[in-house]
């Protein structure tokens, strides 16, 4: 009987999970803008089941699909066909699933403190809420946690808030995870989180940041794909909300706010990886974000946290036309990515959304510059699709540390110019 119950668990988990045996990701070189387009026709063949993890977006740039082993032939012939370059850089996806995996049962062990909890390796949401549970234990009053909402499944969304002094001051807003595979920027939010308690008192920059501004830091923005990262589908983008009449889940919660909501640059098809949703701010995940960010009325600087390719972005992503501050953006960008630099000569890119990547409409940090948050920025972290969104746990406390002086940046230059 205890035997068949094994037996039994096993195979749920087995099933449970949606697997990944042949699949590749293909990096596709297109040399101008007749090939670009042909790639962007795959897009729209459903049946063929590709997963853009870099969309195509001008000659020269890279484009990454995940391709089903059942479609790898068809692909390779249709760029083939079309003298299209392409190369594997991931020769199985189900390989580094299991890498992961296994990387993380042997990492899992229940912390007692902050202190010993493993930074490098990846957590469950489970995992992560204890963690601030922890955290705001062992350095409260500083460190406070606040609930600003239920994700449509029902679960808290936390935000873990640092502060030393008296209700709205002017604050700094960071989010990870709103896509939830991109598991490197929950992990580096936990470990930011960790740092910022610790250094406070003991960092100069980070001390006179937090005798100035308040920090609130979103570490899981999207609780539901992130927990079915875990128990289905690793892969998961978007959130898990059901669209009536459309038997794919999930909307695109960075297409899914009020900036240029609906325009080119997000789909309007719910089985789409950027699907918009039926309108702006209809994921709680997002509607909960703004409610705060309103209400408190004092937020200087909107930093949300992505992977993968090594990008520091500022507005605008639904229009071409520069944001009034593009100057000053730029020349923030560019510090911050020269900081960034400076600890493992990881090289970061930066500029508008719209000329650095592509033309994207809805997103979180063109919601906030158009609220008057100046200093609205999108990191995309490690790395630039070697592994992609399968980055292994080894590189999650490199990654953080890096990130972390990019955002000190931020941070800094908020605090000294006030506006
Ligand atoms: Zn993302």
């Amino acid at each position: 009987m205890r035997r068949l119950l094994i037996l039994s668990v096993l195979l749920g988990a087995v099933f449970g999970h949606e697997d990944f045996v042949g699949h590749q990701v293909l990096r596709i070189s297109a040399a101008d803008e007749a090939q670009v387009q042909l790639v962007k026709e795959l897009e729209d063949l459903e049946h063929l089941q590709l997963d853009f993890w870099r969309a195509p977006a001008r000659p020269g740039f890279p484009i990454d699909i995940r391709v089903p082993f059942f479609s790898i032939q068809a692909v390779k012939i249709f760029l083939e066909a079309h003298g299209i370059g392409y190369e594997t850089m991931i020769k199985d996806v189900q390989e580094l699933l299991d890498e992961e995996r296994e990387q993380m049962v042997a990492a899992r062990a229940q912390a007692r403190s902050t202190d010993t909890f493993n930074y490098a390796t990846y957590h469950d949401l489970e995992e992560i809420y204890g963690f601030i549970d922890q955290l705001v234990a062992e350095y409260s009053p500083l460190v406070e946690k606040m609930q600003i909402g239920n994700s449509y499944e029902g679960r808290p969304i936390y935000v873990v808030k640092f502060s030393t002094g008296q209700d709205s001051r002017p604050a700094i807003w960071i989010d990870a995870g709103i896509h939830s595979r991109e598991w490197i920027t929950q992990a580096s939010g936990v470990w930011f989180a960790k740092k910022i308690a610790q250094d406070y008192g003991q960092d100069e920059a980070l001390t006179n940041i937090l005798d100035n501004m308040d920090i609130f830091l979103e570490i899981v923005t999207n609780p539901d794909g992130f927990v079915y990262t875990h128990t289905t589908n690793r892969l998961w983008r978007k959130t898990r909300s059901l669209t009536p009449g459309s038997a794919c889940a999930g909307v695109d919660p960075n297409r899914n706010w009020d900036a240029g909501f609906g325009l080119s640059g997000a789909s309007s098809n719910p089985c789409s990886e950027t699907y918009h949703g039926k309108s702006a701010n209809s994921e709680v995940e997002v509607k909960s974000i703004v409610d705060f960010v309103v209400g408190h009325g004092n937020i200087r600087a909107f930093i949300s946290i992505h992977s993968y390719s090594q990008l520091l972005l500022y507005p605008y992503g639904y229009k071409a036309e520069p944001a009034p501050d593009q100057e000053e953006l730029d020349q923030l960008a560019k510090s911050a990515v020269t900081a960034l630099a400076s600890l493992y000569g990881t090289k970061f890119e930066y500029g508008s959304i719209i000329e650095t990547i592509y033309e994207a409409s809805g997103s979180s940090i063109d919601w906030s510059y158009n609220q008057s948050i100046k200093y609205s920025f999108t990191f995309e972290l490690r790395d630039t699709g070697y592994y992609g969104f399968l980055l292994p746990a080894s590189q999650i406390i490199p990654t953080a540390q890096e990130t972390w002086l990019g955002l000190l940046t931020i941070m800094e230059h908020t605090v000294n110019n006030p506006y």
